[in-house]
């Protein structure tokens, strides 16, 4: 049973409240059409100090800062034409692009971890963009959950992993797109995706040609979304079932479920790969019972944002840290 205490619905007087005390170096939790971030006034080393220690988030693990517009971005970053251009085409939504930061940048080193670079991104979700228009500033938000666990896509999970560490939690209902951004290098000349995400790669190279696979090559930068094991529920993940134990709980996709599982969640009956992208945090958290031995997972198709949704569960079914 999570405090949820916490959590206030979207009013403008909630979200006030809320940009208030980002300004007082304080947490907020806040809906974003991804998943639900763990807000920080980006410029504040002390608050983004607290977000690592929030989360237990490795300190080499950068954040995105999310801004309100295009031109807001450019007071951190120097973004190139094509960069300009990619984010014309999908900003305010779900793309990062990482940056080099400008010499004038004023967001905490912290946030970028001591790179030279920065993530940023503009969201388009109507709270998210209240809170940044209420608080007339950067604000640095991982997803809001504990690292390496399930992310939160409801006000409720939020709760349930940092309610100790936020002032408020604003409840936005379920999140839109359900799946992290696609985190999008323009640092180089090539561009590189660094995380898969809930904009396609076919979409991008619609505007930039090609995108290279190879990792990024200015740096040895290390992702979370690049750690092996992330995202993961507590019991163990079996992917790619084609059978199931009644021992197990079952990850459905499509019309025709196996059978033969404990119980068994259904991404998108309809086989509908954004339907499952917003289920997928949700029926995870809701499968992982101690009563069951693991959780089977059925194939998902790795076309459009099926991408993501099997990176994401080939790294909730990685070997653990212990
Ligand atoms: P999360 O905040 O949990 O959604 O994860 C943010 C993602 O963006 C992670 O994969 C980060 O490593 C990545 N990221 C953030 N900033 C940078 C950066 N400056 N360079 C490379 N990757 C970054
Ligand atoms: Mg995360």
């Amino acid at each position: 049973v999570s405090d949820t205490g916490k959590i206030w619905p979207p009013k403008q007087e909630a979200i006030e409240a809320a940009a208030r005390a980002l300004s007082e170096g304080l947490l907020v939790g806040f809906p974003t059409e991804t998943v639900y971030g763990l807000g920080a006034d980006a410029r504040d080393d002390a608050a983004v100090a607290k977000v690592f220690e929030a989360k237990q988030r490795p300190k080499i693990n950068p954040l995105i800062v999310h801004v309100r517009t295009l031109e807001c971005a450019q007071e951190h970053v120097q973004l190139s034409a094509a960069a300009i251009k990619v984010a014309e085409a999908f900003w305010p939504g779900p793309l990062t692009i990482v940056a080099n930061r400008k010499s004038e940048c004023s967001i905490s080193l912290l946030a970028s971890a001591g790179l030279d670079t920065l993530a940023v991104r503009a969201p388009r979700n109507k709270i998210a963009q209240s809170l940044l228009t209420a608080f007339d500033g950067p604000v640095a938000a991982p997803s809001a959950n504990p690292s390496g666990t399930v992310s939160a896509t409801t006000a409720i999970h939020v709760a349930a992993g940092l309610s100790a560490e936020v002032a408020y939690i604003l409840d936005g209902g379920p999140s839109e797109v359900g799946i992290e951004s696609t985190v999008l290098s323009m640092v180089d000349d090539i561009p590189s995706i660094l995380r898969s995400g809930a904009v396609a790669r076919a979409d991008l190279e619609k505007i930039l040609g090609k995108i290279s696979d190879a990792p990024h090559p200015s740096g040895a930068i290390r992702s979370p979304g690049q750690l092996a094991s992330h995202y993961a529920p507590i019991l163990p993940v079996r992917l790619n079932a084609t059978s199931a134990d009644k021992t197990e709980a079952l990850l459905a996709f499509g019309p025709k479920p196996i059978e033969g599982a404990a119980s068994t969640l259904n991404l998108s009956v309809s086989g509908d790969l954004s339907e499952a992208a917003a289920n997928l945090f949700a029926h995870l958290r809701a499968l992982d019972r101690a009563q069951y031995n693991g959780i089977a997972v059925m194939p998902i198709p790795n076309r459009g944002i099926g991408d993501a949704i099997n990176d994401r569960l080939s790294r909730a079914a990685a070997p653990r840290p212990i």
